[in-house]
């Protein structure tokens, strides 16, 4: 069955390039999303029998609050016009990866289930980009209701890898950012890191090699479900997630200062995986520690 990936360059792209490596991995040079004629050119030229559409202008909590007309305009297009193609073009199946940031900012009861996600607003920090997640949720139920799809998505919780991007901090997410930071300080010998904001919101971090996995066993299981994808019991502050990361590279000893003049975001946004592992079965997820080590021996490796 042949498979393209839009986002194929990205994170998440590389880790599934990994291992799933017979199938198209597209990025915005192969055709840029936001341009329909393009899309439907490549969608009627390679002529495919599904999609994994991991594509979408992705980045930090400063980019995303000084840049929303932006975030909402090209992850729209991108969206819309992907599915639009698919469709035109007769692609039997479309698997999406939204975002746990299309839930609302806060709920009565957590870890959050698929039912909570139109509850109230998602936090101001990355408000449109996330109802450009939750508006791709709405576009494929409406296929699968009108037309009949087998078009379904996955929700994944905030990710880190080492495909993440290190050289941006605009652009990397947090744990990526962490080991980064916790590099940089042993090149030039300080035992101090620092972070944004109070280190009191909580995360749910999954490893990117995970997500990958995840993505494998749906394409060849052919499961149509939609559903949370986050390690369960791995909801951390960030000042636990700093800290953990630092046992685990055996320096306990350092310190952690914070900024507190920097913005917080979202104060916490765990999901829970039960509908997945439903539809999977039994999953392993990596642990935090182990996942802080793999990312922190590949990047020293690679210096
Ligand atoms: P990423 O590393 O930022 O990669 C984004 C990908 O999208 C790249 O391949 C990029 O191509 C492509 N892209 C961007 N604009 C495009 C355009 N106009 N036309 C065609 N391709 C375009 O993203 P990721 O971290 O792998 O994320 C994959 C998916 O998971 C995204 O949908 C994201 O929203 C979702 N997600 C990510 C996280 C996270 O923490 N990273 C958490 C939850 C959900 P180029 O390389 O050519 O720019």
């Amino acid at each position: 069955m042949k498979y393209i990936v839009t986002g194929g360059s990205g994170m998440v792209g590389k880790h599934l390039q990994e291992i799933m490596p017979n199938l198209i991995y597209l990025s915005s040079r192969d055709c840029d999303l936001t341009n329909i004629e393009a899309v439907n050119s490549l969608f009627a030229y390679e002529n495919p029998y599904g999609v994994i559409h991991l594509a979408a202008k992705v980045g930090g909590i400063i980019q995303n609050i000084n840049n929303p007309a932006v975030f909402y305009d090209e992850n729209i297009q991108i969206n819309t016009n992907t599915l639009l193609a698919a469709r035109k073009n007769n692609v039997k199946r479309f698997i999406s990866v939204l975002s746990t940031c299309m839930y609302p900012d806060t709920v009565e009861k957590y870890p959050m289930t698929e039912e909570d996600v139109y509850k109230g607003p998602p936090a101001y920090a990355n408000f449109s980009y996330a109802y450009t997640k939750r508006c791709m949720a709405v576009q494929i139920e409406a296929y699968r209701r009108q037309y009949g799809l087998d078009y379904n998505y996955i929700i994944p919780c905030n990710l880190y890898g080492e495909h993440d991007n290190f050289e941006d901090s605009n652009k990397s997410h947090f744990v990526t950012a962490l080991i980064k930071k916790i590099i940089d300080a042993e090149v030039i010998g300080a035992k101090e890191i620092g972070l944004f904001g109070t280190g009191s919101p909580m995360r749910q971090f999954m490893y990117s090699g995970d997500l990958a996995r995840v993505i494998k066993q749906v394409v060849q299981e052919d499961i149509t479900d939609s559903f949370n994808v986050a390690p369960p019991e791995q909801n951390y502050t960030i000042d636990q997630m700093a800290k953990m990361a630092l046992e685990a590279l055996g320096k306990s000893d350092w310190r952690v200062e914070y900024d507190i003049n920097k913005p917080d975001g979202q104060f916490r946004k765990d999901v829970s995986c039960s509908k997945m592992l439903q539809s999977l079965g039994d999953f392993e997820f990596t642990k935090f520690k182990v996942g802080v080590q793999k990312v922190y021996q590949k990047l020293t490796e690679t210096k």
